[in-house]
């Protein structure tokens, strides 16, 4: 088989490239081991507001509305619906608090995502003496819609594989890239976390950092909107709902753990009682960098190979944006940011 792409790993990352590919009629191929995929486990929540100190998350001016676009036109092609436009708010919790919303409205980048009022919120559990900031432009993907949709038609158009990807069997030619019977122009790597068991790239520091959610059921929230205090209430419909996440850089196993259920339910205990039931525990790692930024770009000795990863606690904005500067690289050899190109670790 012939083809102009390989692309390793079907999560965010992985997608949003595919889904290039296809807007600009390439062909290519997706391998993905589906193991540990942190894009299946993730809130999906997008948001461009930093909601500790209300400041503008990195770039979110620019990709906001590009993933809106983009998440908007998949669920066109697809026809599903996975992107759901149900506002974060914020809890305020003290007068200070308040204060800096207010003053974050007046900031140029920020202030065009911030309500210019609070909202009541009157709660039999909940104590909200300062009110509810609501962000524009917030929602939330349903990740496992879009993934598995997202895969479904990948399936019906010959162009995945469900397998591991044995970087020993890549053969590095002059022009092209062979890999067992396929020969491709380029190969992407998105493989998330994965990238350590990549010969070629992990010498890149990607840290990791695990984060765990909590479905729980409650009949008390009762609330159709993003509530975001020291955790996110997500709600799911009915009376269930996601809860966390945890963040942590020492344990790095996949598997949900006792200290991120019990950190998730003291929040819980606090906020409501013990009106909830929990019903699941999700776990998953986020490919971090410690500069935070993405790794976007080439192998420094093999310019066919790249590499699309470090998206970190926000793949769902990043990744889009970070696929549309990595394909324009490729095809047209436009220059990627110094903040982001993995040459900055060379
Ligand atoms: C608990 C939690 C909550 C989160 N909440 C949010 C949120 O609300 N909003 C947000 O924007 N982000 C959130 N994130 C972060 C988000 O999940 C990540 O930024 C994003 O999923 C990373 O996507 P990725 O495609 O790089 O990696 P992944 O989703 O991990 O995908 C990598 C894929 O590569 C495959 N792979 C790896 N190696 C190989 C190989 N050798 N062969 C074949 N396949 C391979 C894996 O099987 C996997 O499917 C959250 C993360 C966690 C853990």
């Amino acid at each position: 088989m012939q083809t102009d792409y390989i692309i390793v790993g079907c999560g965010l990352a992985g997608l949003s490239f595919a889904q290039i590919l296809k807007q600009k009629q390439k062909s290519f191929v997706v391998i993905d081991n589906n193991q540990n995929k942190a894009s299946l486990v993730a809130g999906g929540l997008y948001n461009p507001v930093m909601l500790k100190r209300f400041t503008l998350a990195w770039l979110a001016d620019k990709q906001i509305p590009l993933a809106e676009q983009f998440y908007a036109e998949i669920e066109k092609e697809l026809q599903i619906s996975f992107d759901e436009k149900k506002p974060v708010r914020r809890l305020i919790h003290s007068a200070e608090e308040q204060n800096n919303w207010f003053q974050a409205l007046d900031k140029p980048k920020v202030g065009q995502f911030l309500s210019d009022e609070l909202i009541e919120f009157n709660h039999d559990q909940i104590t909200c003496e300062y009110g509810l900031g609501e962000v524009h432009n917030s929602g939330r993907l349903k990740t496992q819609t879009l993934i598995s949709g997202f895969i479904k038609n990948l399936e019906a158009h010959d162009r995945y594989l469900d397998q591991s990807f044995d970087h020993d069997q890549m053969i590095i030619e002059q022009d092209v890239i062979s890999y067992k019977n396929i020969t491709a122009k380029n190969i992407v790597f998105c493989e998330g976390f994965g990238m350590l068991k990549n010969p070629f790239f992990n010498y890149l520091p990607l840290a990791g950092n695990k984060g765990e959610l909590l479905l729980i059921e409650t009949s008390v929230l009762n609330i159709d909107f993003i509530l975001k205090s020291n955790m996110f209430f997500i709600p799911l419909g009915g009376q269930h709902y996601l809860v966390g996440a945890t963040y942590n850089r020492e344990d790095l196993s996949p598997k949900p753990s006792e200290k991120g259920k019990s950190e998730i339910e003291k929040f819980l205990k606090r906020m409501l009682g013990d009106d909830y039931k929990v019903i699941e525990q999700r776990a998953g790692i986020r490919p971090t960098v410690k500069d935070r930024r993405p790794l976007v770009g080439t192998h420094p000795k093999h310019p066919k190979l790249a590499l699309l990863n470090g998206m970190g606690s926000r793949g769902v904005l990043i990744a889009p944006y970070t696929a549309q500067i990595l394909f324009d690289h490729l095809e047209f050899g436009k220059v990627i940011p110094e903040e982001m190109n993995l040459k900055r670790f060379n």
